[in-house]
């Protein structure tokens, strides 16, 4: 197999000021491939001296990547993206190796998404205005400065491309601290910004664990804005370091969404739909369409078809990223059952010997209180309700501290009025597709700003207005 096909085996360096260095802790961490319960790298493990490192040369590197023309950053993006196509090869091998992604997934979603999202700011930069007139006033559009990042394991390399490429647009320099589980991935990405040719410090790399590199980049001085996508818990705790410092702050954590299949939705359709958008990545997607919502009548029929759905997953399903993981994915589904759901496929009992896998698990007979229908699970278990009329359908769908996503199925008008009245950031309608430049983020405790296109790019830059 040629080198690029390989997994990329960890490299035991941070990536600060554009330079391979090591940690100043010395320590590392285990990289565990869940699918056969293995170590397969280590890598740094940086505390707060490494941050300090890194805030310093991004700060340092910070107003010469402001200056650089807006078509010369797009065209740094480009290079980006535009790397030689065996990347994504190892990108998604690695992807399989350390998030347990099934190839097909790893390669589709994982490696090519990003590069999709990459591309995106690359076309939209050249023409985005930053400036406008108001009256007697000309409103600039500026960099916040440097950006602290700090990204979860589910996406991982979207996760990183969500804000590194619109900071980097917008004329901010980055510190990523990625997750713990998969940051060989954000060490590739590292070295793809080395090999296209950006200055170095504009994008640094402190490996690490939360506690100890994720909070001292939050809380440190010279991070003007933090973007943390990971669970609500951690997000009120990333929020609260970046308020005392006064800085802006980008959150984008959990869902619970509502699939809701109107009376004249396409059933059988609308059910695969959303039995297949709840298993996807073993249902570790914050987006995910976790509670179906299908009309009395039409109940019975469509759990015995998600019944049926989920359990053609079987085999195909790919592992959860951590044993931690597993055991919180296998005490929901014991509490749903303790709480009176009924099990209609799948279970809590290892499908195998080793790796940290689950059964794909609907729930029927769920009811809008239980555990199972209010918190998320992130993992592969589905849960269907019934509705008695549309306001039902409403009131049961916006019944969550989240807002983060959903889906409508039914005749178009019908579909579309329902998901004005939805609480939630986006809706797909019959199927819609992913758009990488709509808005993507939360109501309620599903975040605060939104990622992707022009929006995730504004993110990133603020005003100042000059009157004449
Ligand atoms: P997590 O919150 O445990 O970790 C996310 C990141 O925060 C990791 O890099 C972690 O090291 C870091 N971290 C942990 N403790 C920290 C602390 N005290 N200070 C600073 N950083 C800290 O979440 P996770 O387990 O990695 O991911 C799963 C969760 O993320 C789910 O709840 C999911 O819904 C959410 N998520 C949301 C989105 C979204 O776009 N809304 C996307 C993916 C995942």
């Amino acid at each position: 197999m040629p080198e690029q096909e390989t997994v990329h085996p960890g490299r035991d360096a941070l990536f600060i000021g554009g330079e391979w260095r090591p940690a100043r802790t010395g320590a590392t961490l285990p990289v565990v491939d869940p699918a056969t319960e293995r170590e397969i790298a280590r890598v740094p493990a940086g505390g707060p001296d490494d941050v300090d490192d890194a805030v310093r040369a991004a700060r340092a590197a910070q107003p010469g990547w402001a200056a650089t023309p807006p078509a010369e950053r797009a065209a740094a993006l480009g290079a980006l993206r535009d790397l030689p196509a065996e990347r994504a090869d190892t990108v998604a091998a690695t992807v399989t190796a350390e998030l347990g992604a099934p190839p097909k997934i790893a390669r589709s979603v994982h490696a090519d998404l990003p590069v999709r999202v990459l591309g995106s700011y690359a076309e939209l930069l050249p023409g985005h205005a930053f400036e406008e007139k108001l009256g007697t006033s000309t409103v600039l559009y500026e960099p916040v400065g440097t950006v602290g990042a700090v990204t979860p394991w589910n996406y991982p390399l979207h996760q990183i491309v969500a804000k590194a490429a619109p900071a980097l647009a917008a004329g901010c320099a980055v510190v990523l601290k990625p997750a713990e589980y998969t940051p060989l991935v954000a060490q590739l990405f590292a070295q793809a910004v080395a090999d296209a040719g950006l200055p170095g410090g504009v994008f640094n790399l402190v490996t690490g664990f939360g506690r100890e590199a994720g909070e001292p980049l939050a809380g440190h001085e010279g991070v003007d804005m933090v973007s943390f996508t990971g669970s609500t818990a951690v997000g009120r705790r990333v929020g609260a370091l970046a308020g005392g410092g006064v800085k802006r702050v980008a959150l984008e954590l959990g869902g619970k969404s509502a699939n809701v299949i109107l009376p004249s939705a396409d059933l059988a359709r609308a059910v695969n739909v959303g039995v297949a958008n709840v298993m996807s990545n073993s249902g570790q997607t914050c987006s995910a369409w976790t509670r179906m919502l299908v009309h009395a009548d039409q109940y019975d029929e469509a759990v015995a078809m998600a019944a049926a759905a989920a359990a053609k997953y079987g085999e195909r399903i790919g592992p959860l990223v951590s044993e931690r993981q597993l055991g919180r994915v296998r005490g929901y589904i014991a509490q749903g059952v303790a709480e009176g759901a009924r099990l209609v496929a799948g279970g809590a009992e290892a499908p195998r010997a080793r790796g940290y896998y689950v059964h794909p698990t609907v729930f029927a007979d769920v009811t809008p209180g239980m555990t199972i229908a209010r918190e998320e699970i992130f993992g592969p278990v589905l849960t269907v309700l019934r509705y008695t009329d549309e306001d039902d359908a409403l009131r049961i769908a916006n019944a969550t501290v989240y807002g983060l996503a959903g889906a409508v199925w039914g005749a178009e008008p019908d579909a579309v009025a329902f998901a004005r009245r939805m609480d939630t950031g986006q809706v797909d309608i019959n199927g819609g597709r992913f758009n990488p430049l709509a808005p993507f983020g939360g109501h309620r405790q599903s975040g605060v700003g939104r990622e992707l296109g022009p929006h995730g790019l504004a993110e990133y830059l603020q005003t100042k207005s000059l009157q004449f």
